[in-house]
């Protein structure tokens, strides 16, 4: 879908930003400067507070994620939000960790913005994969190891694991699991019946790239037991593939 950057500009507009995945300075000079301009702020979980320190002193800022929980406000509430304060002409950015468009609800906050008319600008940012990749030195792919990376998520609505096992037990592949820490067990399991061995690589990449980060690399097998030993909690990656042979290599 097209995002329609000339709708009424009687209407604010509303940009989705991308924050990246911690460190303040991984956000895109876009982000940085729609930040400044912005008139309205709305943010979640999973971001720097020192992001929001680029907005305007008067700018309002609407903390819509909860510290406890990954879980945000219900997501028409904060559609409707972003909506009304658009609606009063405002300049709005929402902002979000990562990448707005990956694991992050962006495309049920662009399609609600886009059917009441406002202008919606996406900017993207570094997802959280790309940057525990770069933190702790392991390529996603690799010319020998790994043709290609999935992304997908451990989570589903109703809390269940319901992943297509055989499409990820694939070696030569680099499989990242976002929010897939309360289901480890399922997906331990899962990968090694469709055929990936247990003593696969594997890591649980706690908060990377912000001051806390911490990487427990395991194997496939002992991704279960890792979590339990360290007692790790989200927000953390689960990385699965030859890849992460290479942190040792280069360090
Ligand atoms: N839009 C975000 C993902 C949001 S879903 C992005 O593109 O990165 C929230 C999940 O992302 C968390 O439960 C965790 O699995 C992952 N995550 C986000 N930031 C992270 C970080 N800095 N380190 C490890 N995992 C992170």
């Amino acid at each position: 879908m097209k995002t329609d950057r000339s709708t009424n500009s009687r209407y604010g507009r509303v940009a989705l930003v991308g924050a990246g995945p911690g460190d303040p300075e991984l956000i895109t000079l876009k982000g940085a400067r729609l930040l400044r301009e912005a008139e309205v702020v709305i943010y979640d979980n999973l971001v720097d507070e020192r992001l929001l320190d680029l907005a305007a002193p008067d700018a309002e800022r609407v903390f819509v994620g909860k510290m406890t929980s990954m879980h945000t406000l219900p997501q028409e509430e904060i559609s409707t939000l972003l909506v009304s304060r658009a609606l009063a002409g405002k300049f709005v950015v929402r902002l979000k960790g990562g990448d707005p468009f990956v694991f992050a609800r962006g495309g049920e906050e662009m399609a609600a913005l886009l059917a009441a008319g406002i202008a919606v600008e996406i900017v993207p940012g570094v997802t959280a994969a790309m940057g525990a990749a770069a933190s702790f030195g392991f390529p996603l792919t690799h010319r020998d190891l790994a043709q290609s990376c999935v992304f997908v998520t451990g989570h589903l609505q109703d809390n269940s694991v319901d992943l297509n096992w055989p499409a990820l037990a694939q070696t030569n592949q680099t499989i990242v699991i976002y929010m897939g820490i309360t289901g480890l067990e399922t997906i331990s399991a899962g990968l090694q019946a469709a055929g990936l061995a247990g003593d696969t690589p594997a890591a649980l990449i706690y908060r990377a790239t912000w001051p806390a980060e911490k990487i427990y690399p395991c194997s496939l097998a002992t991704l279960p037991e890792t979590a339990h030993k360290y007692a790790v909690k989200p927000p953390a990656l689960i990385v699965i593939g030859q890849v992460l042979t290479l942190i040792s290599a280069g360090t």
